[in-house]
């Protein structure tokens, strides 16, 4: 078998387990042992776990080295950790020897997961990291299950008896340019035979691809919806996200509404402040206007360096500035918990260090 044509475990949800052991003859009844070892316990050794004999032979014939199946298991390239552990950032390496970003995150005893939807992006933001190394692939659905369950087994580690609750798909990469492989992640992620963190708990964050917020509407996914604004006019949005010329302010802004009244749900706006950029008492204004009417919660972050772009962040003052005109207009304004990672290493930095 060649590796080409070997399909990852981890890639089919329930229903495409299902087919498979139905297609080799294995009755299907078999599925839920097979899924809730590979989702719920998070084993990546098939081999040395006992199973009902049909389905313990179709392992033995089917799963490993030079057979049809394999199971997604990143390998471990570096780690940073947090001063008080509880923060946790890997650079995990793909099978084809690509490297992705995935962070585990603790905050007073609630654990979130942060991971990656691509190695690389395409969209080019001037101040990310990764947009700043370019598109490199999309990620299988597997490759996306596979960090939460790396992430869920050092949790098991350092805090045994804590559930992973919350995910975001904030790492590396834009999800709506990924839109199939995601939704096949995060159905199987939220599965409660499975890995089982539920719907609500899981946010989908984008740079603003309007196809994307209007599908995820249409189709009533259950997801939290996180859109990266960082402007108030389409000038400028566009000098700092450049894939505004495609989408611009207007129609974004008009998709939000609409998702808005198609799902009842509030969205959240990601806002990274940058000196002299976007971080005016009229902005703040302007970015108020814009989104009278939406249900909408404002998510202000404190930029991180990164090498190919010479932006600041905005002095404390100017951000508590920004944030009580928001919150004066109604709206609830919040700053992102700075933690010790983040210095170290803020999205894409760790990849885009060039250190591998
Ligand atoms: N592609 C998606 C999700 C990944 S980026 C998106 O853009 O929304 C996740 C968040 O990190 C986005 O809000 C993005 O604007 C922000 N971000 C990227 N680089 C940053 C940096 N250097 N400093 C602060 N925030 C950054
Ligand atoms: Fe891609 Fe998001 Fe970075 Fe923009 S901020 S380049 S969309 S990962």
């Amino acid at each position: 078998m060649s590796h080409s044509t070997q399909r990852s475990l981890h890639d089919p949800d329930f229903a495409g387990l299902r087919e498979i052991l139905a297609a080799d003859g294995v009755n299907p009844w078999h599925t839920r042992a097979l899924w809730g070892a590979l989702h719920r316990e998070g084993s990546l050794d098939l081999a040395s776990r006992t199973f009902l004999p049909p389905l313990q032979r179709w392992i033995e014939r089917s799963v490993g080295e030079g057979k049809a199946y394999f199971l997604d298991a990143p390998e471990l390239v570096e780690e940073i950790r947090s001063d008080d552990g509880l923060t946790r950032k890997f650079l995990l390496r793909l099978r084809d020897g690509q490297t992705i970003e995935t962070v585990l995150m603790g905050y007073a005893g609630r654990h979130t997961v942060c991971v990656s939807t691509q190695a690389g992006c395409a969209m080019g933001c001037v101040f990310c990291a990764t947009g700043q190394g370019g598109f490199v692939r999309h990620l299988r659905p597997g490759e996306i299950v596979a960090q939460v369950l790396h992430a869920r087994r050092v949790l098991g580690e350092i805090a045994p008896g804590r559930r992973l609750r919350n995910l975001v798909l904030m790492g590396m990469g834009e999800p709506l340019h990924n839109y199939e492989s995601v939704m096949q992640a995060l159905s199987s992620i939220a599965d409660p035979g499975g890995i089982s963190i539920g719907p609500s708990r899981i946010a989908i964050s984008t740079v603003g691809v309007v196809p994307g917020i209007l599908r995820l509407a249409e189709e009533k996914r259950p997801y939290k919806l996180a859109v990266s604004l960082h402007g108030s006019t389409q000038d400028e949005r566009a000098a700092l996200v450049p894939v505004a010329k495609r989408w611009p302010l207007e129609s974004l802004i008009e998709a939000c509404r609409e998702y808005g009244k198609i799902s009842g749900k509030r969205i959240f706006f990601e806002w990274t402040l940058i000196a002299g950029k976007n971080d005016s008492p009229e902005t703040a204004s302007r970015l108020a206007g814009l989104l009278a009417g939406i249900d909408a919660h404002i998510n202000l972050i404190p930029l991180n360096p990164t090498g190919g772009f010479a932006g600041v962040e905005s002095d404390g003052t100017t951000g508590e500035q920004f944030q009580q005109i928001l919150l004066a207009a109604g709206f609830p304004c919040t700053f992102r918990q700075r933690r010790g990672i983040d210095v170290a290493a803020g999205c894409g930095m760790l990849r885009g260090a060039g250190r591998f």
